[in-house]
């Protein structure tokens, strides 16, 4: 979608900072970040929610989660802990249509979320 932000990351339109890849998502660092880490995982083909990655497009899942557990690791995280968090809809705090998952790390969470 050529009004997609993220999908016109995937493409290479909108530089990123790139933290992985594999052949369907990528991973690139947050520009706001809010923990010393803060990676956003996406599909590389436009899926716009949560809500909308079921049925056909439910595998999508595994791929994100395996690619944001594998840059935890890469960037040190896997064993002091980190969060992965998707935000769905309005009352999530969604403010990009494109599925994402967030990578957090590198400081103590706190729990519940704001
Ligand atoms: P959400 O609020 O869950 O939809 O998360 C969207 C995230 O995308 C926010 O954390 C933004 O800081 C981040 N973001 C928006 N535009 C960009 C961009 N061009 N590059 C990197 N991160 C972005």
């Amino acid at each position: 979608m050529s009004d997609c932000i993220f999908c016109r990351i995937a493409s290479g339109e909108i530089p990123a900072r790139e933290a992985g890849r594999t052949e369907t998502a990528m991973a690139f660092h947050d520009l706001n970040p809010q923990a010393p880490v803060h990676v956003l995982v996406i599909p590389t083909r436009h899926v716009g929610g949560a809500n909308d990655a079921v049925g056909p497009d439910g595998n999508v899942w595994s791929v994100l989660m395996g690619l944001a557990i594998q840059v935890a690791g890469d960037l040190g995280l896997a064993d002091g802990g980190y969060r992965l968090v998707v935000n769905q809809g309005q009352n999530g705090g969604q403010s990009v249509g494109h599925l994402h998952v967030h990578l957090l790390g590198g400081r103590r969470m706190s729990w519940p979320p704001g």
